[in-house]
């Protein structure tokens, strides 16, 4: 059996609790043995740290961390965004679709983190775009929109949600079940969006800073702008019939949406693979957006550099490994409340009477 390298050593302590894990630089820790496993790689060392006496593994800083399947985390990102269903990638690779489900979850928690990463801190140089992707969770009545906000780049610089309530033309028997459900669980909160595009925009853009955003005519947007007092913000507007070329100045927003469309099954039209909860939409989403802005060419004709590459963010394009090449952790990062929320699955679905969070302890 090949012995791990002696050379790697563990960067830091993974236990949030101890003082170890965020001390830059050198760090008390002593090698204790090793394990087998029953997949490579098939010797682990064992580590305690020296201050907390936490005991961990070379397997704790690694993303395949306590994965019955570790070699399906890559093909699972290329298989999310090539818009194979959940049960089609179980049934290709042999396991369960509870095992898709749960690593596409964790898979959506560290693409979360990486995109938050790499984000830049400072104002944004390009002009932005913002539009909200419509879709659906639970049944057709619960819809909400998926707030984009992309760089004319075409980085994705940041997404969140609004829960909307179900409007259109609808039969009045649809009018009536909808009543019904609105009476069992609640009516969508009117100030949504505007509360989202809020959240989303103080994000992107730091106080401070200046920032061009277009968008459509919708009324919520200026109301949204005008609570970020201390950032200057010109807001351009285009009507939403206007035609959807390249030279329209959403096109940015509508290819994002275009391809979003593409790639994920969950969004297709008319799908049996829609999203059962919106927190699984937005796993998704950060699943999608670090494939658009650090694997996929912005054209797929020039077959040119990705977003991030254009941007400066990272030297060249990057593969699925190089996305997983290590763990990340939570409490590393500073994430704002949103992003919390969605890392630790608890943006709630109104019709479920329970929705389950993300409470393990160790894998976190
Ligand atoms: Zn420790």
């Amino acid at each position: 059996m090949v012995r791990p390298s002696r050379r790697w050593r563990p960067p830091f302590c993974p236990n949030a609790a101890c003082d170890s894990h965020a001390a830059a630089g050198p760090w008390r820790y002593k090698r204790k043995g090793f394990y087998a496993r029953l997949r490579g790689p098939r010797l682990v060392q064992r580590y305690v740290c020296r201050s907390c006496r936490r005991n961990f593994s070379s397997q704790t800083f690694s993303t395949t961390y306590w994965l019955k399947h570790p070699r399906l985390l890559a093909p699972l990102l290329h298989r999310l965004v090539g818009c194979s269903a959940l049960r089609q990638i179980a049934r290709e690779f042999g396991v369960t679709h509870s095992s898709v489900q749960r690593q596409s979850e964790r898979l959506g928690r560290h693409c979360l983190l990486f995109l938050e990463a790499h984000r830049p801190r400072a104002a944004p140089t390009e002009p932005l775009v913002l539009d909200g992707f419509r879709t659906f969770e639970h049944s057709q009545y619960w819809p909400f929109d998926l707030n984009l906000l992309v760089g004319a780049s075409h980085y994705v610089y940041g997404f969140n949600d609004a829960e909307l309530r179900r409007s259109g033309s609808l039969r009045p028997s649809q009018r009536v079940r909808r009543a019904e459900l609105e009476g069992a669980y609640g009516r969508p909160d009117p100030q949504a969006t505007r509360r989202a595009v809020s959240e989303l925009v103080g994000r992107v853009v730091p106080p401070g800073s200046h920032a061009v955003i277009e968008s459509d005519e919708h009324a919520a947007y200026p109301r949204a702008f005008a609570r970020l007092a201390s950032r200057r913000i010109e807001h351009r507007t285009t009507s939403s019939r206007a035609s959807r070329t390249p030279r329209n100045p959403l096109f940015p927003a509508n290819l994002a949406d275009l391809l979003l469309r593409h790639a994920s099954a969950n969004h297709k039209r008319e799908t049996i693979a829609f999203s059962k909860r919106r927190q699984g939409a937005l796993y998704r989403a950060a699943i999608w957006a670090v494939w658009r802005n650090f694997l996929k060419s912005r054209s797929e004709n020039r077959r040119d550099e990705p977003p991030a590459v254009a941007l400066g963010l990272v030297r060249r394009r990057l593969g699925a490994r190089d996305v997983l090449a290590e763990r990340r952790f939570p409490w590393r990062q500073a994430l704002g409340p949103w992003l919390q929320r969605c890392y630790l699955a608890r943006i709630p679905t109104r019709a479920l009477a329970r929705c389950r969070s993300h409470t393990l302890r160790y894998a976190v």
